[in-house]
């Protein structure tokens, strides 16, 4: 019979900073239109996209922000 000990490690999970860079866009939620701004690194650039298709569109009133972060788990104290 083999005896074996166990150890457990507590990890919390964070945003990565050495990651991908966050990317922003913002997206039209009126059904059938489905366009997107470009993502950028820039957290305005979307609503600036959104302003100009509303203003070509003016019933496209909705949007959706869609925001893209790299997190990790991040090892911790042993148990
Ligand atoms: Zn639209």
């Amino acid at each position: 019979m083999t005896r074996a000990t166990y150890r457990f490690r507590a990890h919390t999970m964070q945003p990565d900073p050495a990651g991908e860079d966050t990317l922003y866009a913002m997206e039209c939620k009126t059904g059938g239109c489905e366009e997107r701004s470009p993502s950028s690194e820039d957290p305005s650039a979307g609503g600036v996209w959104a302003v100009e298709h509303f203003k070509a569109n003016q019933d496209h009133t909705g949007y959706r922000e869609i925001i893209t972060r790299a997190y990790r788990f991040w090892p911790g104290d042993w148990q």
